[in-house]
């Protein structure tokens, strides 16, 4: 019987590695034997931005040759893909794949995906999200290949297989969906509707080094030395929580994964192959969401909603800027989807009250001079 997910050590970005330890994890599915000659296999791997390799904060080359490798040889087409944040045209485009080393993915006998169109879905089985543009070359898959990389993420707690499907939104459509969804629970049932829609057939994380910190762009990398995979997305994501300490309760997409009955309630109740305890990092640092949405109050009680008004103040994360890291390029003000970023000179200023806490800013800073605030009532709960 499949287990639900599996767990392979995989030492190093070395090609030996990456092979050896690919070939291990999916056998436990079946391997590769489902596709087929001619088939077209998209793989969808985390190519946040433009960032080398060793940032740790796009899925690495090796392990994505690795794969092209394997379906090559099986006669079917291997395309990479991603939309990163920001601009999803040629230039751009090229620009993260030359950084993030996806020249090595044609040198395999890959392709890197060039066709930049977008187009228009309806899924009336979504719970929140029933119309959405997305990228378009995911049409020309036979399957999908989620390869994501394991990293923290400011506005849902942790970046991996589940929150790697948002990059089937065009880059500078993102922004749009943090607007729609302030709500870090009903981003997170957007995100499990485009998981449910797009059905990667597997899933794979790169947590070799994973990112801990200011993650999911601007982090540090942290050494796990592991490959996972499964077919689910949110078992993955459940069993990759637990290896870096959040609980279920503390991912808002394992919340919305629960309330379909995609997970089961714990990690523990997942079938695993492969020791987790050889993997785990306990005090992998991570960033505190907090889940003030819990204190906003049921709106119709007055001392009620000034009670959540207070809790939700003296709990919620925010943005903030770290002076000396700013270069004043004024970007975090583009792209913020609240317009909540004003620049006065060279210096960001951030509205509060406009502010969705969308963290866009954080993920998309190119210098890392963004980070989460936790609030001092944070800290204390929770040094
Ligand atoms: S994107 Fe980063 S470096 Fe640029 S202005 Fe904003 S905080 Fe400063
Ligand atoms: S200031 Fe940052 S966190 Fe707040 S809405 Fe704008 S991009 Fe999002």
């Amino acid at each position: 019987m499949k287990p639900d997910v599996a767990v392979v050590p995989c030492p190093d970005y070395t090609e030996a590695s990456g092979q050896q330890a690919l070939s291990q994890v999916l056998a436990p599915f079946g391997g590769l034997a489902w596709v087929e000659p001619g088939m077209r296999i998209v793989i969808k791997a985390n190519l946040v931005s433009a960032m080398r390799p060793e940032r740790s904060a796009t899925t690495h080359p090796v392990l994505l040759c690795a794969l092209v490798r394997m379906l090559v040889r099986r006669g079917a087409q291997a395309i990479v893909g991603d939309s990163p944040g920001g601009l999803y045209h040629p230039r751009y485009v090229e620009r993260v794949y030359s950084a993030a080393g996806m020249a090595a993915v044609e040198e395999a006998g890959g392709v890197l995906n060039r066709d930049f169109s977008e187009a228009d879905a309806r899924n009336p089985q979504a719970r929140v999200c029933r119309n959405f543009r997305y990228t378009a070359y995911l049409d020309r898959a036979d399957a999908i290949i989620n390869f994501c990389k394991l990293k923290t993420h400011g506005m849902m707690a942790m970046s991996c297989g589940a929150k790697n499907m948002f990059g089937a939104i065009p880059g500078t459509t993102k922004p749009e969906y943090h607007f729609r969804y302030p709500d870090p629970r009903d981003f997170a049932r957007m995100i499990v509707d485009l998981d449910e829609y797009f059905a990667p057939r597997l899933t794979i994380v790169d947590a070799v080094d994973c990112m801990e910190g200011n993650g999911p762009t601007s982090g540090t990398p942290r050494h796990m030395g592991a490959l996972v995979a499964g077919e689910s997305p949110h078992k993955v994501d459940l069993f990759c929580a637990g290896l870096i300490g959040l609980k279920r309760e503390e991912v808002p997409t394992l919340e919305a994964a629960l309330e379909r009955d995609l997970i089961p309630a714990s990690a523990e109740e997942l079938t695993v192959l492969g020791d987790p305890r050889q993997f785990a990092i306990p005090d992998f640092q991570r960033i505190a969401t907090g889940n003030s949405h819990l204190f906003k109050g049921d709106g119709r009680s007055l001392a009620k909603r000034i009670r959540g008004e207070v809790l939700q103040r003296l709990l919620t994360q925010r943005p903030a800027l770290k002076a000396s890291k700013c270069v004043g390029c004024g970007l975090c003000g583009k792209i913020c989807p609240a317009k909540a970023i004003e620049m006065r000179g060279k210096r960001p200023q951030i509205d509060r009250g406009k502010c969705i806490r969308c963290f866009c800013c954080q993920e998309f800073c190119p210098h890392g001079a963004m980070y989460v605030h936790r609030t001092a009532l944070v800290r204390l709960l929770d040094p």
